[in-house]
């Protein structure tokens, strides 16, 4: 990483914000350099974070490097440590975005689309192949989905997501160019298939045919 993480975590929270991602304090990213990952307290507004408000860890989730004035960590550590451990990513980010709430208001626990270009921006995913991403309940405490959404890590090893009902989105990558690629791919997706769902067509059907001439 030729950047400073310390500096692209406060740049990409920024970013995030502009977005919509990471607003009302809710959601961020935290990159891995090296044996560190860097992470941000819990409660802080994201778009105003600073390099030296951040929390060092190491790979084990123990914290080494604590800022000055900070009551304590992001309620996303444990959640994070999973894509880390389980998934070998370089950087995950957890997103409000609303297309991600209103792609989760479904009885279902996937998340499914085919036939949509955006879907090869995502690992391992051609234009005709099915999207699969797993759907988990949310809970009281941001904390508590760390079981559950490690349990979708292991039961969806081709997604790269996990979608939580009425909440939001995390998404890793193997690198943090990665991880943001397929986080504006997902959430393009997630609108697309909830306009798709309003015109009433099912963004899971593979389209019909073209009629004959
Ligand atoms: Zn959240």
């Amino acid at each position: 990483m030729k950047q400073d993480p310390r500096a692209l975590v406060v740049e990409l929270c920024r970013h995030f914000y502009t977005l919509g991602w990471v607003s009302g304090t809710g959601g961020g990213i935290s990159l891995r350099a090296g044996d560190r990952i860097y992470m941000a307290p819990s409660g802080v507004q994201k778009e105003r974070l600073q390099p030296e408000d951040l929390y060092a860890l190491d790979l084990a989730g123990r914290v080494v490097e604590a800022p000055a004035n900070a009551p304590r960590l992001s309620a996303c550590a444990p959640l994070f440590l999973h894509a880390f451990t389980k998934r070998g990513a370089g950087a995950v980010l957890h997103s409000h975005s609303v297309n991600a709430l209103l792609a989760t208001l479904t009885p279902a626990s996937e998340f499914r689309t085919t036939h949509l270009e955006m879907q090869k921006g995502i690992r391992g995913t051609g234009y005709h192949d099915e999207l699969v991403v797993p759907i988990i309940e949310n809970t009281a405490h941001e904390h508590e989905l760390a079981d559950d959404l490690g349990a979708a890590m292991d039961a969806y090893p081709a997604s790269d997501a996990v979608l939580v009902r009425r909440h939001g989105v995390y998404v890793w990558g193997a690198t943090w160019e990665q991880a943001k690629t397929q986080a504006e791919c997902y959430d393009y997706l997630f609108e697309a298939a909830v306009k798709m769902r309003q015109l009433g067509v099912d963004p899971a059907a593979k389209p019909m045919a073209k009629a004959a001439e």
